[in-house]
């Protein structure tokens, strides 16, 4: 019902950037190689997401809306089973229910249909001329949860997180191109092209590119693939490591400590490593479910992935004895 998505929606949807999350991990896991994302004043006035995945089928359109009615989760088992980045359907109803929201989705490149959601509820249905894909804009953001309202920041502080939200996503999906304007205006546009390398540079600069590393490494259990900047690079900074996942942009402690181990005595004091880690790993050995952003991960055999990205990143930076 409308109440308990609202009360989710508390949860889900704490600002501008974490609608365009939630929308944009729909869209990968539609399998689109395309997301465009277009914000006007920093996502207060309107976000919009095109992407150019399978769309949502006919019959499906009404239900996405309905809390966990999508839930791809059945079982306990299933929790250990996840590859896809969304499972709790909570995201669709959450962001409907505290806002204006346009869907127009179509599947095979046909006819689709447009609906219109006010605080959750369907007011319009429409057709749609045939295209590949969804669209999504959400208008009004919170009209109706002042308090929410209230508690935003800035223009700037709200572009900055929906920023770096895209970032993240275009690191851990170099085969998707990933554009995102604010106010027309271009703030990242990625090739799609699977190459990681050109993702770093279209975010941090040729400076933090140059002296990049490539790094590989596994074990019976991980692959470790990703780019490692030179230590003490002068753009270092904190929020400049990026861990994925199975193609999920996670924050984990261990993997954390064992970077900056990796880096060591080589890292002058007051700076960060500058790196971005792919990880891929069974499903069985990685729990998403701690907290409703899904960012937060518990892995099983921590300390053996430590190991293994802290040796390969040492081993990087030691210099052959001739
Ligand atoms: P979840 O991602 O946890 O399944 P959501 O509320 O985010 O739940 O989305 C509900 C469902 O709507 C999804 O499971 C998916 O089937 C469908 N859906 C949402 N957005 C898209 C999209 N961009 N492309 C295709 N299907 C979508
Ligand atoms: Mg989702």
């Amino acid at each position: 019902d409308h109440l308990s998505n609202k009360i989710a929606a508390g949860e889900v949807v704490e600002r501008p950037a974490s609608v365009v999350k939630e929308l944009v991990e729909n869209g990968i896991d539609a399998n689109s190689s395309k997301i465009r994302v277009d914000v006007e004043d920093g996502g207060l006035g309107k976000i919009r997401i095109l992407d150019n995945g399978e769309g949502i089928e006919k019959e499906d359109r009404e239900t996405a809306f309905y809390r966990h009615a999508t839930s791809k989760i059945h079982s306990d088992r299933d929790l250990f089973r996840i590859r896809t980045l969304g499972f709790r359907g909570e995201a669709l109803p959450s962001i409907a229910s505290v806002s204006k929201m346009t869907l127009t989705s179509s599947t095979d490149g046909q006819e689709g249909e447009t609906l219109k959601i006010e605080g959750g509820e369907i007011k319009e249905r429409k057709a749609s001329p045939p295209r590949q894909g969804t669209e999504i804009i959400v208008e009004d953001l919170f009209y109706n949860t002042p308090a929410r309202l209230k508690y935003l920041k800035s223009v700037h502080t709200e572009i900055g997180h929906i920023s770096d939200v895209i970032n993240r996503m275009a690191l851990s999906h170099p085969e998707i191109a990933f554009e995102l304007y604010h106010n027309d205006k271009n703030l990242l546009k990625t090739a799609g092209q699977g190459d990681l390398l050109r993702v770093l540079h279209a975010i941090y600069g040729k400076s933090v590119v140059k002296g990049m590393k490539k790094l590989e490494a596994s074990s019976a259990d991980f692959q470790v693939s990703g780019y490692a900047a030179e230590p003490g690079h002068a753009r270092s900074n904190r929020s400049y490591m990026t861990i994925v996942i199975n193609g999920r942009y996670v924050k984990n402690i261990a993997v954390s400590k064992a970077v900056q181990a990796g880096y060591n005595t080589l890292l002058p004091i007051g700076k960060y490593p500058i790196v971005c880690l792919h990880i891929t790993l069974n499903p069985m050995l990685i729990d998403v479910n701690v907290h409703p952003s899904k960012m937060e991960v518990r892995l099983s055999k921590e300390q053996a992935l430590q190991k293994l990205i802290q040796d390969s990143l040492k081993s990087l930076w030691s210099y052959d004895p001739i």
